[in-house]
């Protein structure tokens, strides 16, 4: 059982894939000129599945696959249909670009729901916000999982200025189709120019719909991110994911496994752990993963506090979001 100071035990893990993307979505992918790690820094398959078998013996019941963009690996459909052997419940998040090409595996893998990117409903702005033009091949992936009953859940980061004014664009969704929306604070990463002016805060987000809409709140469920809402008669739900203006750290449960099999205990910790070399090398890597889930800090890797006015990005000391993995 991996236990840390705090007392959390953490049994939720999420592999990043590859940190290469097919989108550039400008707060994860800061730069056009990103270096992508090169193919032998990256974790195979075979060693995904070893190092996920230590993570389950460790007491891991769940395992998320994230990225960059976790599909555009050509080995991607192996990785999820090798995982889902595991006693674990397997999911990913994905911008869903490709995902019509890994359905057999998503369907034989027992998915039940996918994590989907997707920050606006309009393609030219699509467009801007991502550099490419995908808009339409997103949705026809989003109607593919509707139809086969596999629950979308679609992540849209919050940006004042930029796509706040669609709030209820995505709210009517959920009234014509069962889709769930997460709206996610903006959260700052090296090089994405965060700034806590275009930080819309959970409580901004919820206001925003009650002027349209009575909601009844759900509640966030022990270990999760998200906070949810209901509308009354709508198909679809949706949540606020508040982790800047009142983060959730004190049950956190997630684990972070980069791309070049690096880990980390949190989303914003300064400092991670190679466990690949190690692994390489034939050595246990068990008493490393311990030791750095009981490093954890109490709260935001120690780096900051949800007093938004006192949030220094530059002084943040982490990877941008495309190479830790969401
Ligand atoms: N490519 C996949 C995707 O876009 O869903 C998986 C990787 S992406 C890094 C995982 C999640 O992180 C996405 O939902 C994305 O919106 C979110 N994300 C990236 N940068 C963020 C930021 N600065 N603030 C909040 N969420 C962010
Ligand atoms: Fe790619 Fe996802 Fe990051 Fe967008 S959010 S650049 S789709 S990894």
């Amino acid at each position: 059982m991996l236990i840390d100071t705090f007392n959390r035990k953490h049994d939720y893990l999420r592999i990043s894939l590859t940190d290469a993307c097919n989108l550039r979505c400008t707060y994860c992918m800061p730069e056009d000129d990103y270096a992508f790690l090169p193919s032998s820094k990256t974790m195979k398959e075979e060693e995904i599945f070893r190092i996920a078998e230590v993570f389950v013996s460790l007491g891991v019941t769940k395992i998320r696959l994230t990225g960059g963009e976790p599909l555009v690996r050509k080995d991607a459909p192996e990785i999820i249909r090798r995982l889902s052997t595991l006693p674990v419940t397997l999911s990913l998040t994905t911008n869903a670009t490709r995902l019509h090409t890994c359905m057999d595996a998503i369907r034989d893998a027992g998915i039940k729901a996918i994590n989907i990117s997707l920050d606006t409903l309009d393609r030219n702005r699509f467009q801007l916000l991502t550099k490419r033009d995908e808009f339409e091949r997103v949705r026809a992936n989003i109607e593919l999982l509707l139809q086969q009953d596999i629950q979308p859940k679609i992540n849209m980061v919050v940006m004042k200025g930029v796509n706040d004014q669609e709030i209820p664009d995505f709210i009517r969704w959920t009234s014509e189709q069962p889709v769930h929306i997460r709206f996610i604070e903006f959260m700052p990463f090296s090089g994405n120019h965060w700034d806590k002016e275009k930080v819309l805060t959970w409580r901004d987000i919820v206001s925003i719909v009650e002027q349209h809409h009575s909601i009844v709140p759900l509640g966030r469920g022990q270990n999760e991110t998200a906070s949810q809402y209901q509308i009354p008669g709508h198909k679809g739900t949706f949540a606020v994911i508040s982790t800047m203006s009142a983060p959730f750290c004190g049950d956190c449960n997630r684990i972070r496994l980069t791309a070049d099999g690096k880990l980390k205990n949190c989303l914003f910790s300064a400092s991670e752990t190679d466990i690949l070399t190690p692994f390489r090398n034939g050595a246990d890597i068990i008493p490393l993963i311990t030791e750095t889930i009981r490093m954890k800090k109490k709260e935001l890797g120690g780096q900051f506090t949800a007093e938004l006015d006192q949030v220094e990005a530059s002084h943040i000391q982490n990877r941008s979001m495309i190479s830790i993995g969401g």
